[in-house]
């Protein structure tokens, strides 16, 4: 089996990340960086969304295997204690994969008729830089909304605890198949309306965003932001492509859900 340990560049992870990699060459696994079968990233959620670009063309041939170095992540099941159990699940491995759907993201600008797709695995989120956003909300090419405000966002089920949940949209198990669009800070009054609530919009179905004024857009894809001149149209739809994980072990989603946001229960009696 071929794999490739990605790191970020923090000392404990790099620590780890090392302490990996010994261990694996003893056991006579091939550490690659070029098609490897599993990547296993040591770090947090960020270092596994930094990997799942290095490896966004690869997605039918790589599983990822996230190791923690701090708290229990969305991405990583793995404490860095755990080595010893990883390197031992890896060699009993069977291909056995857990998939999370991705985001499909297209872009059409003004001055040109190439368009450009890319995937994102939280969340992809469209903001004007020199003022209010407005922009026609089309779901299944037919009119929804004129929004106006900060931005739009969409993001994946798993994106769903991230970016969107501080949006106020609503945590969705990873099995269902849906997108979720959030309002950054709409403006609601007398003359203009959007929704004000998060939209959870089905599998077949997808959204488009008609941006109607300026030309100084910006663009973020998960931990990526790019300045976007001339973009005209952001068609977001769940992809086909979803990505895998090696399935060694399984954490409960709500549990990890509580973990992160609520913690240990104090009962009153
Ligand atoms: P980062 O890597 O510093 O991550 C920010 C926090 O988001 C970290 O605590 C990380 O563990 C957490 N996170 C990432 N993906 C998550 C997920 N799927 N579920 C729950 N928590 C998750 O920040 P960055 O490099 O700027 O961007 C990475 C991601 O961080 C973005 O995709 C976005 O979703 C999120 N983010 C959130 C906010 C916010 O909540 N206001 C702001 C910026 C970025």
């Amino acid at each position: 089996m071929k794999i490739a340990i990605v790191t970020n560049e923090s000392p404990e992870s790099t620590k780890v990340g090392e302490a990996l990699k010994q261990k694996l060459i003893e056991e006579a696994f091939i550490l690659t960086l070029t098609n490897p079968d599993v990547v296993v990233t040591v770090g947090g959620d960020g270092t596994l969304l930094n990997a799942f670009h290095s490896y966004v063309d690869q997605l039918e041939s790589v599983r990822f295997v996230g190791v923690h170095t701090g708290h229990l992540g969305f991405y990583t099941d793995w404490r860095d204690y755990e080595l010893d159990e990883l390197v031992k699940s890896l060699k009993e491995d069977t291909s056995e994969s857990v998939s999370y759907p991705l985001l499909e993201i297209e872009l059409s600008y003004s001055d040109s008729d190439e368009t450009k797709k890319c995937l994102a695995l939280n969340e992809a989120t469209v903001k004007n830089l020199d003022k209010t956003m407005v922009a026609e909300v089309y779901i299944k090419d037919e009119l929804f909304e004129m929004f106006r405000g900060d931005g739009l966002s969409v993001s994946t089920p798993t994106g769903s605890t991230a970016y969107s949940k501080s949006l106020g949209g609503a945590v969705l198990h990873p099995r269902v198949n849906a997108i979720q669009l959030n309002e950054v800070a709409s403006i609601n009054n007398r003359v203009y309306r959007s929704l004000g609530s998060p939209m959870i919009i089905a599998q077949d179905e997808w959204i488009r965003l008609d941006l109607k004024r300026g030309d100084n857009y910006q663009l973020h894809i998960d931990h990526f932001v790019m300045n976007q001149e001339n973009l005209s149209s952001v068609r977001l739809q769940l992809s086909e492509k979803r990505i895998q994980f090696a399935s060694y072990r399984h954490t409960h989603f709500w549990r990890r859900v509580n973990d992160a946001f609520i913690g240990e229960l104090r009962r009153k009696d």
